[in-house]
């Protein structure tokens, strides 16, 4: 096991990542740019490291700064948390060129799966329900136009390189191809610097379903079932929860083996979600992420597990702490990520924390990197907190997440806490009753 890990991000993840290290004995060292030499990440790490200026680019995104960190303070392991250099190949391989060891999957499995085509290529030969779609990129207008009258409009064109629901657009009929290819094009090239884009079906009312699993490392696959992230604004998750209200037990096995298979066959190690959409008991698979998810706390809760812990096991070659037989569903799980914006525009607003306090008592988590006086600096991400709760069932998780959003206290700046009080008074939301598309329509009649 290692005896020193160096944590590669900031917030509440690195915050969550210091927690797991604490726990099995492992010295943790933060890295930090210098707005963030206040952070809760670095106060509660054993050891820091202010790795650059505020720019992400100049600090949590810097290979140099992050491998000199771990050459100056001796760790051997790099956790990298979700975001950041999380998926990308390059890092890994040099962190691995460096004698170090990448808390993540290899290299060439982030590469594969952050194509993509090439995601869904290899999904669809390991077996795994792909949405029907392009084969391949589609290079020109000509070609989308051909492939749209092939699969039938509505259609969706996403940015081949994507990620956080960037360079996506929906063609509802040929009238709006022209405009919907070349914006996801344009979206594309500057998001992420390669404007490729393929086409899918666009599904009018799946649910976004994913299935949590993990590869030993020694060539055998588990998964911890699903979780359900349909409620969603601009294609980003904002209430997700486990397991999901409307799939059965016979459906979790049948999907969930699928995929534990899937890991095994491609020899995968550490921790991955594969998503999927799900309409009329059909999933479909859209994308692999290759790293922690941020709602990866509701897997933690209804199966009483460690992931972080888990991750660092296999990273270290000692495998999973439990089999796929030790694996028992127990209550449900809710999570509702609250960011630092104003309502109803979602507008970020950093700025200084003048009081906080975190909900407690039976079945309730807040992972949050706040405290009372906290300045949340404007270049990052504007995820603050999320809340999770535990309860029996689903009803007593709704109930709980009702009392521990009474007791939060975040003053001084504005968040989106007030949308969750919203949402637990909607008879869909209690009855889990939406899909993907549910959470735009109600904010467009209820915030606009
Ligand atoms: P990203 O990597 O940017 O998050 P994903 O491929 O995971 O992109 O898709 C994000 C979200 O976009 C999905 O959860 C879903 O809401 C929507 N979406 C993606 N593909 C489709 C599709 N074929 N039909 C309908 N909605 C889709």
């Amino acid at each position: 096991m290692f005896d020193k890990i160096l944590i590669a991000n900031r917030g509440e993840i690195a915050l969550r990542v210091v927690r797991a290290c604490r726990e099995m004995g492992i010295t943790s060292v933060a890295v930090h740019s210098t707005a963030d030499a206040d952070a809760m990440h670095v106060r509660m790490a054993d050891e820091a490291v202010c790795i650059g200026p505020n720019p992400s680019s100049q600090s949590y995104l810097s290979f140099p700064s992050i491998i000199s960190a771990c050459e100056i303070t001796g760790a051997q392991a790099i956790h990298p948390g979700y975001g950041f250099l999380s998926e990308n190949a390059a890092f890994v391989q040099a962190v691995e060129d460096h004698g170090l060891t990448f808390i993540g999957p290899s290299a060439e499995h982030i590469r594969l799966m952050g194509d993509k085509i090439t995601a869904k290529e290899t999904a669809k030969a390991l077996g795994i329900p792909v949405v029907p779609g392009s084969a391949g990129g589609v290079p020109d207008l000509g070609t989308a136009k051909r492939a749209a009258a092939e699969m039938g409009y509505p259609v969706i064109i996403k940015a081949t390189a994507g990620g956080g629901g960037r360079g996506m657009k929906v063609a509802k009929n040929e009238k709006e191809i022209e405009t919907a290819f070349l914006t996801a094009r344009s979206e594309a090239k500057a998001a992420f610097g390669n404007d490729e884009v393929y086409m899918e079906k666009y599904l009018q009312k799946p649910r976004h379903i994913e299935i949590q699993v993990f590869g030993d490392g020694m060539g055998k696959g588990v998964h911890l079932g699903e979780r359900d992230c349909s409620l969603q604004r601009r294609h980003q998750k904002v209430f997700e929860e486990a397991p999901g209200p409307c799939i059965t037990p016979e459906e979790r096995a049948l999907i969930g083996k699928i995929c534990a298979d899937a890991i095994a066959k491609m020899g995968y190690s550490g921790a991955g979600t594969i998503e999927f959409l799900y309409e009329d008991g059909e999933f479909y698979f859209i994308e692999m992420n290759t790293r922690l998810q941020v709602e990866h706390p509701v897997t933690e809760s209804i199966f009483g597990q460690d992931l972080v812990r888990e991750q660092i096991r296999v990273a270290a070659g000692l495998g999973l702490s439990f089999t796929q037989d030790d694996l028992k569903i127990n209550g449900h799980s809710i999570e509702v990520r609250i960011n630092a914006e104003r309502l109803p525009n979602f507008a970020p607003c950093p700025g200084k924390i003048t009081q906080y306090h975190a909900p407690g008592g039976l079945g309730v988590r807040m992972d949050s990197a706040l405290y009372d006086g906290y300045r949340i600096p404007p270049y990052y991400d504007s995820l603050i907190g999320k809340l999770i709760v535990h309860g029996r069932d689903r009803p007593e998780a709704l109930a709980r997440l009702k009392r521990a959003l009474g007791e939060l206290i975040v003053d001084g700046i504005d968040t989106t806490v007030p949308l969750f009080h919203a949402l637990l008074e909607e008879p869909d939301v209690l009855s889990g009753n939406y899909n993907i598309h549910w959470l735009e329509k109600w904010l467009e009649a209820n915030l606009h």
